[in-house]
C-alpha cells in the first residue's frame, strides 16, 4: 500500500490542510494509507477523531518518511530535508521565491509537483487549485470590502428613506474577479468590471455587471487564455478610461495578474485621491506586487481617506471550504500517480505530471526554476 502523509502546516497564518475527512475516505478507497499529523486539520475544523473515523492514521512528525507528502504551503528548508529519497511532494511551491527549498528537494532526490503549475487543460480541471482558491479569495474580498464600508450594499426602500446601492468596480475578470462580481451582485451592489481579455465581457455581463472596454484591449490575450504584459501606453489609456468610475465607486476590488510577472499598476495615488472619503479598495494582487500603488501586503491602511485592504492569503481566512476544495484538487492529482492496485506508477510523460514537476531524480525539471537556481549558484560561487 502506498503511504501518504499530511503534515500540520507550519508557515505563519496558514490554516488550511491538504486532506479533508472526505478525501481521507477516498484515499483509503484508492488503497492509499493516509497518515495525518495530529492537529493538522484543527484550524480548518477537522479533528483527529474525524480523520481517524475516515480511515486515516494519526501520527507525529515520523510521517515525513512516507512515499507521498501532501501539503498546502511550500515546505520549509528543514521540512524539505525530512522527505525521503524518491518521495513525491505535492503542494504549492512558488519555486521562483523558494529557490533554497527547491535546491534542498533536488539534492534530496525528491520529486516535487507544484499545484500552481498544473496545466489548465480540461482534463486537469479537477486539479486546478489556482481556480479553487481564487474562487474563495474573490468571495472573501467582497465581504471584507463590505465590512470596511460605512455604507450598506443593497438598494433599500424604507419608510426612513431610500438607500442607494453601493457602486463596485472590479479590475480583472478572471476566476477571482468573476466570483467577486457574482458575490457583489448577490449583495445588491451595482457592479462594473474591466479586463484586458475581451472574452471576459460576455462573462461579466452574464453576471449582471457592466463591462468597461479599454480601447486596444482586443489584442491583449496571450497564451493559455491569460493576459499579456501590457505597455505603459495601454495602462495609461486604461487608467483614463476607468478613472471616472473609480472616483464614483464605493468599493474597488483589484484582481489583475499576469502569470510570472509583477501585477500591473492600475490604481495610482491620484486615483486613490479622487475617491470618495470612506471608499474601500481590496487589492487581491498584493502578493504579486499589488494593483494599487498604496496597498501594503498583510495590512489594512488608510491613505487619502480611503481604506486599502492588502491582506494576503485570503483563502486561509475561509479554511474549511478552502481546504475541502484544495484537498479535492490534490486527490485528483494523487489518483493520476496510482495504478488500480494503489501502487505509485506515475507516467512522467503525462502532460499534467510533466507540466507540474519541479524536481525529479536529482534534477530541476522546471526550466525557469533551473535557470533561476543556476543564476543563484553562479552568484554565490
Ligand atoms: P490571473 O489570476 O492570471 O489574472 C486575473 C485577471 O486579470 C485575468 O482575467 C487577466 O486577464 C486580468 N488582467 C491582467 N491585466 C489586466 C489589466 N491591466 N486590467 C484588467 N485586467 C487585467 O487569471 P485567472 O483568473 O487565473 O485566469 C485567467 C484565464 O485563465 C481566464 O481566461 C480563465 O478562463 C482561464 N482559466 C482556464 C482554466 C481551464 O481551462 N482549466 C481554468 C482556470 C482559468
Amino acid at each position: 500500500m502506498t503511504t501518504a502523509f499530511v503534515p500540520k502546516e507550519s508557515r505563519p497564518g496558514e490554516t488550511r490542510v491538504a486532506a479533508s475527512p472526505d478525501t481521507a475516505k477516498r484515499l483509503a478507497q484508492a488503497k492509499v494509507q493516509l497518515r495525518v499529523e495530529s492537529g493538522a486539520g484543527l484550524a480548518a475544523g477537522f479533528s483527529d477523531e474525524v480523520y481517524a473515523a475516515a480511515g486515516a492514521q494519526i501520527c507525529g512528525p515520523d510521517g515525513w518518511s512516507s512515499e507521498l507528502v501532501l501539503k498546502v504551503q511550500p515546505p520549509t528548508v528543514a521540512e524539505a530535508g525530512r522527505l525521503a529519497k524518491g518521495a513525491i511532494l505535492i503542494s504549492f511551491l512558488q519555486p521562483h521565491r523558494e529557490l533554497e527549498v527547491v535546491g534542498r528537494l533536488r539534492s534530496g532526490g525528491v520529486t516535487a509537483l507544484a499545484m500552481e503549475l498544473v496545466p489548465r487543460i480540461s482534463r486537469a480541471q479537477a486539479m486546478d487549485a489556482l481556480s479553487s482558491q481564487a474562487t474563495v479569495a474573490g468571495y472573501k474580498a467582497v465581504l471584507l470590502g463590505a465590512v470596511h464600508l460605512r455604507k450598506l450594499c443593497p438598494l433599500l426602500m424604507t419608510a426612513a428613506g431610500t438607500v442607494q446601492p453601493a457602486k463596485v468596480v472590479v479590475f480583472g475578470a478572471g476566476v477571482a474577479g468573476l466570483m467577486a462580481i457574482a458575490t457583489a451582485r448577490r449583495l445588491g451592489c451595482k457592479v462594473e468590471a474591466t479586463d484586458v481579455r475581451m472574452v471576459a465581457k460576455e462573462q461579466v455581463e452574464s453576471l449582471g455587471a457592466t463591462f468597461i472596454t479599454v480601447p486596444g484591449a482586443a489584442d491583449m490575450e496571450g497564451a493559455g487564455g491569460y493576459a499579456k504584459e501590457q505597455s505603459p501606453e495601454f495602462l495609461q489609456r486604461q487608467r483614463e478610461e476607468v478613472a471616472k468610475r473609480v472616483a464614483e465607486a464605493d468599493l474597488v476590488i483589484t484582481t489583475a495578474q499576469i502569470p510570472g510577472k509583477k501585477a500591473p499598476r492600475l490604481v495610482d495615488r491620484a486615483m486613490v485621491k479622487s475617491m470618495k472619503p470612506g471608499a474601500v479598495i481590496v487589492d487581491l494582487a498584493v502578493e504579486s506586487g499589488g494593483n494599487c500603488e498604496l496597498s501594503e501586503e498583510g495590512r489594512v491602511v488608510e491613505r487619502e481617506g480611503v481604506t486599502i485592504v492588502g491582506l494576503a492569503n485570503l483563502p486561509a481566512s475561509v479554511p474549511q471550504h478552502a481546504s475541502e476544495l484544495y484537498a479535492k484538487n490534490v486527490l485528483a492529482l494523487v489518483k493520476l500517480l496510482l495504478d488500480k492496485e494503489g501502487h505509485l506508477a506515475p507516467d512522467w510523460q503525462d502532460e499534467v505530471l510533466a507540466g507540474s514537476r519541479v524536481t525529479h531524480a536529482g534534477e530541476v525539471s522546471h526550466a525557469p526554476t533551473a535557470q533561476a537556481l543556476g543564476a543563484l549558484v553562479g552568484k554565490s560561487a
